[in-house]
């Protein structure tokens, strides 16, 4: 997959060259290629930012330098790339996204604002999609189009190094995940549920599925709306629900 952000600061990207992502961007799994802005004006100070048309405070990034650096990006990329941009304002980001975005081949751009935003007439006319990462305001796009680029490139076949790993995980299905543990057994004081010390795979199977659906009725419930749930299953969430002191579901 072939990545390009266009931002002002292009190197706090450097952040995705560790872990998972990094490794992905080793072995040629990805390619990310950073534009900036102020590559992209013409006067002697870099100027890509202008008082807002009508008052009030903050700057806002124009259009032109923005434009340039969108066409530099587009043209660089090896076919005609689907050009996003971050905003608060645009489609909440979500599992169901990335693994669209993941099996994608289509190239991304990641469009990074900053100060009140980007001049409108540039997103009318450049931006193919704003997404947002959620119901509250950052100071720029990069973080934003960091965790995009992450959540869509773990997804990538061969990008895990257990490729189950992710499969499990919460939101792929619609539930969330089960809890985790590791040693020691007795940490603390705290054991370990006993069902994953004695190997009956089974066992361990149906007490996984059946924390899945119990954390997704308390945490997430309206996730459930989208799980078909088998009768198996719903005799384990009423378990869940009574080992919790909680009421059956649509109670
Ligand atoms: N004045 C804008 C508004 O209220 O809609 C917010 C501007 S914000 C301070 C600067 C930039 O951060 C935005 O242009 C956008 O690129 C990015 N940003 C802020 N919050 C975001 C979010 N929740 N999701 C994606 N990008 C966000």
């Amino acid at each position: 997959m072939w990545i390009g952000t266009v931002s002002l600061l292009p190197e706090m990207f450097q952040a995705l060259h560790h872990g998972v992502i990094g490794r992905a961007i080793e072995h040629n799994k990805i390619q990310l290629n950073h534009w900036q802005i102020r590559d992209y004006t013409e006067d002697t100070h870099k100027t890509v930012d202008d008082k807002p048309f009508g008052g009030g405070p903050g700057m806002v990034l124009m259009a032109e330098p923005l434009y340039q650096a969108i066409s530099a990006t587009k043209a660089a990329a090896p076919i005609t790339p689907r050009v996003i941009c971050l905003s608060p304002q645009g489609k909440i980001f979500n599992q169901s996204a990335a693994k669209q975005m993941a099996k994608t081949k289509t190239p991304l751009v990641f469009v990074c604002g900053r100060y009140e935003g980007i001049d409108e007439r540039l997103i009318e006319d450049c931006i193919d999609e704003e997404w947002s990462i959620g119901d509250y305001v950052i100071s720029g796009g990069e973080f934003a189009a960091m965790t995009m680029i992450d959540a869509i490139v773990r997804l990538i076949p061969g990008v895990l190094g257990h490729e189950a790993s992710a499969e499990q995980d919460s939101y792929m299905d619609n539930l969330l995940d089960y809890p985790h543990y590791t040693r020691p057994a007795v940490w603390r004081g705290k054991s370990t549920p006993a069902v994953l010390m004695d190997g009956n795979h089974q066992e361990i199977a149906n007490w996984r599925q059946k924390q899945r659906l119990g954390r997704t009725w308390l945490r997430r419930q309206h996730l459930l709306n989208r799980v078909s749930i088998n009768p198996f299953e719903q005799k384990l969430l009423t378990q869940f629900l009574s080992e919790h002191n909680v009421g059956e579901p649509n109670e």
